[in-house]
């Protein structure tokens, strides 16, 4: 499978499961972390780690070019964004 082909495939994956994506918190240094979990097994969720635009995640697919773990973290984040909002949240000022 193509670079290119895989990350069509994670766009896809991602599509409708903005809803398993938990905000968790930022830490100390930046990082923002997500919990996202596994669309085969509820019980069984990922951690995405964002920091300046770089995404990581803690699914097997970490080392390939993509994973919808991580798009629909960017999903979230850019629509968050586009609202005016700060990228990462909910955080508890914007919930109370
Ligand atoms: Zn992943």
């Amino acid at each position: 499978m193509t670079d290119t082909a895989m990350i069509q495939g994670a766009i896809e994956r991602a599509r409708g499961r903005t809803a398993a994506v938990h905000y968790l918190g930022t830490s100390s240094g930046g990082f923002a972390t997500y919990s996202v979990g596994s669309s085969r097994d509820t019980d069984a969720a990922y951690n995405v780690t964002v920091r300046d635009e770089q995404y990581r995640c803690t699914c097997p697919s970490e080392l390939r070019p993509a994973c919808w773990h991580r798009s629909a973290v960017a999903i979230i984040r850019a629509s968050r964004l586009m609202f005016g909002l700060l990228a990462d949240g909910p955080n508890p000022r914007e919930v109370a």
